[in-house]
């Protein structure tokens, strides 16, 4: 476009600021990214997954939700069923070398040397369950980065309501997520995966955002033109359990229409 003022991002600028923020090679990260926030990427979601890989480097495993709802035929396909959650993750999924979990609501990609110990029997737990990736990601020292999204996508939270095992955990969830669904992998096998605890609502989930800002846990960062945070994913589980024990009800949200929470708090009462 002539006369443009967009500025394109490249590959070179976003490893940067990745290394600017703190990202260092050999590490454990997981990724939350709304592709949009970051502003024109050249040559797209793919540069920042490129970008992100070389941030962790051959040593380090890197970690995305690549969650998918319910499908009408029940059936989910490991190797070919779209993420759900943006479309980072989407490239990420398909990218040499990434493997992706058997969940069929919650399945998450991860490259590097952990990530089989991260990904494995991911469909003999609950999605954002005990021993699901990111709980085993976060146990092992993962950091969290938020790239344009605030912690509504927090997927870590979710699992404190699972080690907290929130009475409201398993009885209000989404609708159609209590059904039993077929994991096919990539080789063709099929299991049957029932539902187990289906995550509710993360409208809340600012409240560990809050708490986690008071107790100087959390950095607020820029990548690309994007607002992001950053975080130990051990503190965001950490603080959401604190926060658990003193009131089981402070992740759930208060909008007037949020269809889940009341019903979680009259568990509750
Ligand atoms: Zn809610």
């Amino acid at each position: 476009m002539k006369n443009s003022t967009a500025i394109t991002i490249r590959a070179t600028e976003l490893l940067a600021d990745l290394r600017a923020v703190g990202i260092s090679a050999g590490g454990v990260l997981i990724v939350h990214a709304s592709f949009k926030s970051l502003g024109s990427v050249a040559g797209g979601p793919a540069t920042v997954v490129r970008a992100l890989l070389e941030a962790v480097g051959p040593k380090g495993t890197l970690l995305m939700p690549t969650f998918a709802d319910p499908q009408p035929d029940g059936h989910f396909h490991v190797a070919t069923t779209p993420s759900r959650t943006g479309a980072i993750t989407e490239v990420f999924r398909t990218h040499s070398g990434v493997v992706r979990s058997h969940h069929p609501t919650h399945a998450v990609a991860a490259a590097g040397p952990r990530a089989a110990e991260f990904i494995v029997e991911h469909e003999h737990t609950s999605g954002l369950g005990i021993n699901s990736p990111f709980h085993r990601a976060a146990l092992a020292g993962a950091s969290l980065l938020m790239i344009g999204c605030d912690f509504r996508a927090a997927s870590i939270v979710h699992i404190a309501e699972a080690v907290a095992k929130v009475p409201y955990l398993g009885r209000v969830w989404h609708e159609g997520y209590d059904r039993t669904l077929t994991v096919v992998s990539p080789d063709g096998r099929r299991t049957l995966v029932p539902p187990r605890d289906p995550p509710g609502c993360s409208a809340g989930f600012t409240a560990v955002q809050m708490a986690m800002s008071e107790r100087n846990l959390l950095r607020q960062v820029r990548v690309g033109r994007a607002d992001c945070w950053l975080f130990s994913a051990r503190d965001a589980l950490d603080t959401a359990l604190s926060l658990l024990q003193a009131d089981p009800a402070a992740l759930l949200c208060r909008r007037p229409d949020c269809p889940l929470c009341p019903r979680a708090r009259a568990i509750l009462a």
